[in-house]
């Protein structure tokens, strides 16, 4: 479709419609990976509700690739698309808190940073994401891991109701008592039910929380492994903590003869009493030699945010995804392999506790599978150069691989990259068909095929 294409939709819209030739197209097209170069036909910058739906009746009458774009974190870059159209909900970041009742809503393009500053300010939050530029909606579509998961749950388990505008136009709320086979989908589910235009959470008390991060010298990795598995598998559950693979990052708290040198990092958030936090936290500090460390009180908002410096919009990155039952004694060996040879400063490889409150909803209560998983691994590659894509995507093919063995059969769909698509169901587990059979009630047609794809069912 050309340009003048779209005159039409414009006139339907308050929001602006970008298109090639215009001055912010190179922008407007480009995610928060910077390998994703695409050129949809249109940026459509949504204002209103009105617009999400003129959006997806414009797209689904002329046969065009539909992307949505929350925070535009996808690593895959399902927030764009080749010819099609976009909808960028980036101009819809509104959090209406309700103190009273502990419940926040957000529009679609709100960030967890957002989020977080909107809720603090009633000394509230809910789970979300440990990088604050993350997108609010495609995170808790596809579950949302974060540090309050083990004492709440996860993002989707928080999630009272999402408004949605289904491929047929029509606008429908999803919630326990409405539409609740779309509600079961859209936690987990991803992007396939429709756009989503925003969601309500429940929120708990949290405010400046006891965490941070203590960083060892990779040679530590089995003291430091061990400690953690056992604490976590029984750890109060105020506390939230991970564990990483990283380069020593070039933080004022690490010696700078550590920086670029592998290192195992825990990183951490407790919610409890500080002077316990204090307690639970110096195990880690006391059991193996510390290279550095910054760990005290600190506003959850902030925590949140803290390594967002670190992770600018535009690095390439290429991801893969396990869960574990178990951190074996052979994980562990596997993650010092490949913990000695990470590619960039950005790469991150995290162990994701998922045991807690995330366990107390069962396999079945939501589309999110893998409730008797222990951990979610993230092997997130990112760096700075293209000319480091072939190497730095096979060290995350190559730990995969490694990993596999040991895995539960399947990966957190928010962690996968494009080439998982063949892979999708073994991602849902049992969960797969439900989703088919609702996915050919809400999109028959599947408009909504530019994510972690599921096909409605025959
Ligand atoms: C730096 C970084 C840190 C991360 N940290 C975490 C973390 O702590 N915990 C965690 O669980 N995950 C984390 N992730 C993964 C993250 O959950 C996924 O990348 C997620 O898809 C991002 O959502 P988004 O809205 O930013 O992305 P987008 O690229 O905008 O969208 C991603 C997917 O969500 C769908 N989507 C977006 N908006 C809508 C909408 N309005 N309606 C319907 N579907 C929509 C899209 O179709 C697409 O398939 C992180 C990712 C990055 C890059």
């Amino acid at each position: 479709m050309d340009n003048n294409g779209f005159q039409a939709l414009q006139e339907n819209v308050r929001g602006l419609i970008i298109t090639p030739g215009h001055p912010n197209y190179d922008a407007s097209r480009s995610v928060y990976n910077g390998m994703i170069d695409k050129r949809p036909a249109a940026v459509l910058r949504v204002s209103q509700v009105a617009d999400v739906i003129a959006g997806v009746n414009f797209a689904r009458d002329n046969g065009m690739d539909l992307a949505l774009r929350g925070g535009g974190h996808s690593a895959p870059g399902f927030g764009t698309c080749d010819g099609g159209l976009v909808l960028d909900f980036a101009d819809r970041t509104g959090v209406r808190v309700d103190p009273a009742a502990q419940t926040a809503r957000a529009e679609a393009g709100t960030t967890w940073a957002d989020f977080n500053h909107a809720t603090n300010a009633f000394g509230l939050a809910t789970t979300g994401g440990i990088i604050g530029s993350t997108g609010v909606a495609g995170l808790t579509l596809g579950g949302g891991i974060g540090y309050l998961a083990r004492k709440h749950g996860l993002s989707c388990d928080n999630l009272i109701s999402a408004d949605v505008v289904t491929a047929d136009g029509k606008f429908l709320t999803a919630s326990a008592t409405e539409n609740d086979d779309l509600f079961w989908a859209l936690r987990g589910g991803t992007g396939n039910f429709g756009a989503v235009t925003s969601l309500e959470f429940t929120l708990h008390p949290v405010d400046v929380v006891y965490g941070g991060v203590v960083i060892y010298l990779l040679e530590q990795v089995e003291a430091v492994g061990q400690l953690y598995r056992d604490y976590i598998a029984t750890a109060p559950e105020d506390m939230g903590i991970f564990l990483g693979f990283h380069q020593g990052p070039p933080v004022p708290f690490l010696p700078q003869e550590h920086h670029g040198k592998p290192v195992v990092v825990v990183v951490g958030c407790w919610t409890g009493p500080h002077d316990e936090g204090e307690r639970q936290w110096q195990q880690f500090l006391d059991v193996a030699p510390v290279a550095g460390s910054f760990v005290g009180p600190i506003p959850y908002p902030m925590l949140n945010t803290l390594f967002d410096p670190m992770l600018p919009k535009g690095l390439q990155a290429y991801w893969k995804a396990e869960f574990l039952p178990e951190l074996s004694d052979d994980v562990i060996g596997v993650a010092r392999k490949f913990g000695a040879r990470v590619p960039s400063p950005q790469t991150a490889n995290h162990y994701y506790p998922i045991n807690g409150a995330a366990q107390r909803v069962g396999q079945e209560e939501t589309a999110f599978p893998y409730r008797d998983a222990n951990f979610s691994v993230a092997i997130a590659g990112m760096w700075e150069s293209p000319e480091d894509n072939a190497a730095n995507t096979r060290w995350v093919r190559d730990y995969h691989q490694a990993l596999r063995p040991y895995g539960a059969g399947g990966g957190y769909v928010n962690f996968l990259d494009a080439d998982d698509q063949s892979s999708i169901q073994d991602n849902y587990g049992g969960n797969y068909a439900r989703l088919a059979r609702i996915k050919a009630k809400y999109d028959p047609g599947n408009l909504f095929h530019v994510n972690q794809n599921i096909k409605p069912a025959a």
